[in-house]
């Protein structure tokens, strides 16, 4: 690259920075720790004729075995600021756990079930992660971003990101458009933790008083363990993009045939409410009851031991070997059910 701010290497292995370990090298690769280089990135590309990928943390992606012929771009902007009464403003490349440690430790509410999520801050909002009751829009303010269509660093209001389950502008309708520098979080100061989901209830049942921000934490992260949902080096079960299929929302009018499938009845479908005659279904129920179960799998790619929606990397595991289990599991749920399962992760090359 031109501009010796900003050094360029070649031909960089791509598996390496990811959690998923597979796929092929990057033709060009640099690293942006300010906003002028992100600026400075996007116009070495424009100018050079090639594409430009942004990498976060490489956990929700699966890189081809070819690689990519363009830049990656990684994001490695850095800082996490107190802004007081619980607002902060983070550098998109910080570790989004350890954001939440911080937070936590601050006695911050609003991110704590989300302990444990690896990747970047930046990369939260793109798919508006969310997990064991909470969802990292409820506590986003504002998304400031390098817009490539303006050339022009942009901040953009909660509203403006439209974020909904899994989903939000930078996924959608604006993909690759912004590159999201840093976040600003409202957070709860002195607020309680958030006891929505089941396992945590339990974990908590007998707790009085109310267990603090950082016990909740330190428990989302003991349950993730458990089910192979924390990086823990040498943990086979955990070299996946986590879950690999999104919970379909489907038509409520559908639920008898999908009761029908499994020889039940309606009440026997675990459904949650979805909008206007729509239900969501738990995409792990559906893989299992079309015998896609834990474990599935003889090659190098295979399903979790300890978590059915997480396909995993059993050692030297290819796009290619990836990419078969997955067809045959959205092929599988397809005859049983009539519902097409949508993958999470991003794929590159
Ligand atoms: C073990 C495991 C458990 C997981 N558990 C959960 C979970 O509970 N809930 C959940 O929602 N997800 C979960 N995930 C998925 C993943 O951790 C999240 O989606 C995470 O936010 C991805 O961030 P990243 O920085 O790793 O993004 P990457 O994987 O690097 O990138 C993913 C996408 O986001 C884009 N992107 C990343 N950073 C930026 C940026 N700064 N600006 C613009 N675009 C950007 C990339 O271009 C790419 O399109 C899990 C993954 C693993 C491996």
């Amino acid at each position: 690259m031109t501009s010796a701010s900003l050094p360029l290497r070649e031909d960089v292995p791509l598996a390496p920075l990811t959690t998923f370990r597979i796929g092929g090298p990057a033709r060009y690769f640099a690293e942006a720790t300010t906003e002028q280089e992100v600026a400075a990135a996007v116009a070495w590309a424009e100018a050079q004729g090639v594409e430009l990928f942004l990498l976060g943390g490489g956990s929700n992606l699966l890189v081809h075995d070819e690689g990519f012929a363009g830049l990656v771009l990684q994001m490695k902007i850095a800082g996490i600021e107190a802004l007081g009464d619980g607002v902060f403003e983070v550098g998109a490349g910080e570790s989004w756990d350890g954001f939440v440690a911080r937070a936590v430790a601050a006695e911050c509410a609003g991110i704590e079930c989300l302990a444990g999520i690896p990747g970047s801050v930046g990369g939260t909002p793109v798919q508006n992660v969310g997990a064991y009751g909470q969802e990292v829009s409820e506590t986003i303010v504002s998304v400031r971003a390098f817009d490539r269509q303006a050339k022009a660093f942009v901040d953009l209001s909660k509203q403006e990101c439209r974020f909904r389950y899994r989903a939000s502008l930078f996924n959608t309708d604006a993909r690759g458009r912004y590159i999201v520098t840093r976040v600003r979080f409202q957070l709860r100061a002195g607020g309680v933790p958030t006891l929505r989901y089941a396992d945590l209830q339990k974990h908590f049942a007998d707790a009085h008083p109310t267990p603090s921000l950082v016990a909740v934490a330190a428990a989302v992260r003991e349950i993730r363990r458990a089910k192979g949902m924390l990086i823990v080096e040498g943990d086979p079960d955990c070299r996946s993009a986590g879950s690999f299929f999104k919970n379909p929302v489907v038509a409520a009018s559908l639920l008898p045939e999908v009761a029908k499938a499994v020889g039940g009845e309606v009440k026997d479908v675990p459904s949650w409410p979805a909008g206007e005659g729509c239900v969501k279904l738990p995409a792990a129920w559906l893989l299992e009851r079309a015998g896609f179960v834990k474990g599935y799998g003889v090659g190098p790619a295979g399903i979790s031991t300890r978590h059915t929606l997480a396909l995993t990397n059993r050692g030297g595991a290819t796009f290619a070997d990836v990419e078969h289990l997955e067809e045959e599991i959205v092929a599988g749920v397809e005859i049983r059910f009539g519902i097409r399962l949508e993958r999470e992760p991003v794929v590159l090359g």
